[in-house]
């Protein structure tokens, strides 16, 4: 019997179809689901809100003015958008966007909701200015930084360019050991995205936690703002009430910034300095325009202790602390967790948005099991993946190293590899204008069969090339992992020979010799054990066609069409 016919409508919400193409190929997919843009807004790009998630604030960072206004120069981003102001670095974060005018991004700054990590010291060396919030394409971290055990200034500088290559959007300097005010120098020397620390790394160099002192904390600050850092890690919303509530987590404090300053705490019996001395921090941040990054020293260090009262608490305190620091002029972003389940990721975000007031959420990973270390690239990109879609700005890469050692050259590159696909699989899904275009692009060409095409716009196009000629070294009709007769691309072509399979310009011909293979293609293939990807070569497959006989199309088409 035949099954009664359900009219199935697909509930577009708003953003629809994220390419900016027109023509063939616009237009195919059922769109975004996500909410309207609300550029100006507090949504900007985000997700709808599932029931009961926490509402956006609606104040700004427009309701944290200093009071009385201060007298001088507008020194900082904030300052500057908040007179009116379209700096240089401001129009270049719109150039880089794309889908952003000057004065979006200037409107943005204003509001708290988008941050220009840019040290004015940097500025003179080689920074490209970049921006992070959730009206910007979402961001990426790479972190690095020479360990007491491994690595050396020569080996981070290597790691920064390395990270640039692979698309880090800025690079996360977390020396605990070797010379760290060199490997800091040379870091910020040769960078050109934004650089990122954690002060207390240094001022523990050479003294014991109990011996931080205030004047310690401020001095190694305005070091490392001269030096040119663009943002700083602080935490200072961990607070000494906050501490018996870690007591019942399964794995305590695992943020070092945070066990160091907790210590300090239960040492001294007295309240965090960070958060005591916030107001002559931020007059430090201020005068270099230093980014804060509100360090999250209270993060969950595993599924079992995700949302729970000592991370919420740190949360609502991190959100006054950005009240002040922008009453400070200063830009600010927020660090998040962590290890978190999947469906507590929303809350989490949208938690964040209302207590923070929209201010970047820069998020490490989360990731969304524990139980596969080895793999935590994969575990974290899937929480970041939701967190970017539910209204985190910036991920937080995580290496296949995390949790075991310090990542080496492949663990960054395969980090920032999977932390692009979690940023850009949202950006696709939020219908941030453009953001599809490249996938369009890379799938008609893989509907034409176009293997040039094809793998010029793959993210790693010597892999892509090494992994296709590992088989076969020829671009032709098919790949070796269907083969000719089963190759749904290639029959698609032929029973649609009309209306798709077809790039404009391109000529199929006949099978054509894919290139050799690049000394980096090669060490592709001979680290997974093929050494001689030159073995199909020379023979051309016997039962190659590119073009379907008109008349035997016409007929299958037809036959299809009347089924
Ligand atoms: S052979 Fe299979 S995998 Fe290769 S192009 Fe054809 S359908 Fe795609």
């Amino acid at each position: 019997m035949m099954r009664e016919e359900q009219n199935i409508e697909l509930p577009l919400r708003g953003a629809l179809n994220p390419s900016s193409q027109s023509g063939a190929g616009a237009g195919t997919t059922p769109g975004s689901f996500a909410d309207r843009p609300d550029l100006g807004g507090p949504r900007s790009f985000c997700s709808p809100d599932t029931p009961n998630m926490p509402q956006p604030s609606d104040r700004t960072a427009w309701d944290f003015n200093p009071a009385p206004r201060p007298s001088g120069q507008a020194v900082t981003q904030l300052e500057q958008a908040r007179l009116g102001v379209i700096t240089k670095e401001m129009r270049r974060v719109a150039e880089r966007e794309g889908h952003l005018t000057p004065e979006q991004v200037r409107d943005e700054v204003a509001a708290g909701r988008l941050s220009i990590p840019a040290n004015r010291v940097h500025l003179g060396y080689r920074l490209d200015p970049t921006g992070i919030g959730r009206a910007t394409k979402t961001k990426i971290n790479a972190n690095m930084g020479a360990s007491p055990i491994s690595s050396s200034t020569e080996e981070e500088v290597d790691k920064l360019k390395w990270a640039e290559r692979w698309g880090a959007d800025t690079v996360m300097d977390l020396s605990t050991g070797g010379d760290l005010d060199r490997c800091r120098e040379a870091i910020v020397n040769n960078a050109t995205v934004p650089i990122g620390t954690v002060p207390i790394y240094s001022m523990i160099i050479g003294r014991k936690i109990e011996e931080l002192t205030p004047e310690v904390i401020l001095e190694q600050l305005e070091h490392q703002a001269r030096q040119g850092v663009d943002y700083f890690t602080i935490h200072a919303g961990l607070l000494r009430e906050h501490l018996p509530l870690v007591k019942n987590r399964l794995i305590g404090i695992v943020s070092r910034g945070g066990s160091l300053l907790a210590k300090w705490m239960l040492q001294h019996g007295r309240q965090n300095p960070m958060y005591e001395y916030w107001d002559e921090i931020c007059d430090i941040l201020r005068t270099y325009d230093v980014t804060v990054s509100i360090g999250d020293g209270l993060r969950p260090g595993g599924l079992a202790d995700a949302t729970d009262a000592a991370q919420l608490a740190e949360l609502r305190t991190l959100g006054e602390l950005t009240e002040r620091a922008w009453s400070k002029g200063v830009q600010v972003i927020i660090e998040g967790p962590g290890h978190v389940p999947f469906d507590q990721i929303e809350y989490n975000m949208k938690l964040q948005r209302q207590l923070c007031h929209g201010a970047p959420f820069y998020v490490l990973g989360p990731l969304v099991t524990d139980m596969f270390p080895g793999y935590d690239h994969i575990t974290s990109s899937i929480g970041a993946t939701a967190a970017a879609y539910h209204g985190a700005a910036m991920l937080c890469y995580v290496t296949p190293k995390e949790h075991l050692g310090l990542p080496k050259r492949e663990d960054v590159k395969q980090g920032c590899i999977a932390y692009k696909i979690a940023a850009h699989a949202a950006d696709v899904a939020l219908g941030i204008p453009g953001a599809r275009d490249r996938d369009d692009e890379l799938t008609r060409a893989r509907a034409a069969l176009n293997w040039e095409r094809h793998i010029e716009l793959a993210f790693d196009p010597d892999l892509a090339r090494a992994y296709h000629d590992e088989d076969l070294a020829v671009d032709t009709d098919f790949c070796a992992m269907c083969g000719h007769d089963w190759c749904a691309v290639r029959i698609s072509k032929e029973i649609a020979e009309f209306d798709s399979g077809k790039a404009e310009g391109f000529d199929p011909g006949g099978p054509k010799r894919s290139p050799e293979l690049t000394p980096e293609q090669r060490e592709i293939l001979a680290a997974r054990g093929h050494l001689d990807p030159t073995r199909e070569r020379d023979q051309k497959p016997g039962c190659h066609s590119d073009t379907a006989d008109p008349e035997e199309a016409r007929k299958l088409q037809s036959e299809i069409h009347s089924a």
